[in-house]
């Protein structure tokens, strides 16, 4: 199963992403996730990238597109992948849409996470990181969800929060990309909408509603991939 989830930072995308994960067995490969380890490990493309991060823009399609494509190609992708953060814009839509047909795979399926900018907005700023382990999902403003004190609710390790998190500045920049209709990630999700409408619904479009709670999100997922 070869999946595209698209949601706006803060909409909770990278917890469902994981449930996902565990349901097909497929690895679930994020972006931001990857440039985090990246950054922390002081690798050259995390110095590369650390910048863009911080102000909440893009790292630049030469880096990224290149760095994706070839982890869609490793090992442990050829049963399928959910693919999180990527693409971002519409230049690396259409790159992956080409990159894809070069290589006979199909997309099964894209996801689209609705969810409205300030209640995104809000969710962002709440957001805390388990040292342990990033697919912990924890929130100070959402009760399914919210830390033990300052502990993790999964596991009760430390929690931190990301920098670019804090800064409201870098969550308006990462939401002007995701609502752009024109360039940014919007124009993404249109293009793969479109794809769909001329090839009889492949890959097929879900869209989900991210303003529920998390566990109805969860279920409307599961209830919608069937
Ligand atoms: P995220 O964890 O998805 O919020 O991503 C954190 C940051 O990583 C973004 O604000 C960008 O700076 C960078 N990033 C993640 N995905 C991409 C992408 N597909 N293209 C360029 N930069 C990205």
């Amino acid at each position: 199963m070869k999946i595209l989830f698209f949601g706006p930072n803060g909409s909770g995308k990278g917890t469902q992403g994981s449930i996902i994960k565990d349901k097909y067995g497929i690895p679930h490969i994020e972006t931001g996730v990857i440039f985090r380890e990246n950054i922390t490990g002081g690798t050259d493309l995390g110095k590369k990238a650390k910048g863009y991060i911080d102000r909440g823009e893009l790292v630049p399609d030469n880096i990224t597109i290149p760095m994706i494509l070839a982890r869609l190609q490793e090992d442990d992708c050829k049963g399928g992948w959910i693919l999180d953060g990527f693409p971002r814009n519409l230049t690396q839509a259409q790159e992956l849409d080409k990159a894809l047909k070069d290589l006979d795979i199909t997309l099964d399926i894209v996801i689209e996470m609705i969810l409205d900018r300030q209640i995104a907005k809000d969710r962002i700023m709440g957001r805390r990181l388990c040292v342990n382990d990033n697919n912990h999902p924890n929130n100070i403003f959402i009760d399914a969800i919210k830390p033990n004190g300052d502990k993790c609710q999964v596991c009760g390790g430390d929690l931190k929060t990301r920098s670019d998190d804090q800064d409201e500045d870098a969550i308006d920049q990462r939401h002007n990309i995701y609502y752009d209709t024109e360039t940014g990630t919007m124009a993404g999700v249109n293009y793969f909408k479109d794809l769909s409408s001329k090839n009889d619904g492949i890959p097929r479009i879900v869209d989900l509603n991210g303003q529920q709670d998390l566990k109805k999100v969860t279920a409307e997922l599961i209830n919608k991939l069937g």
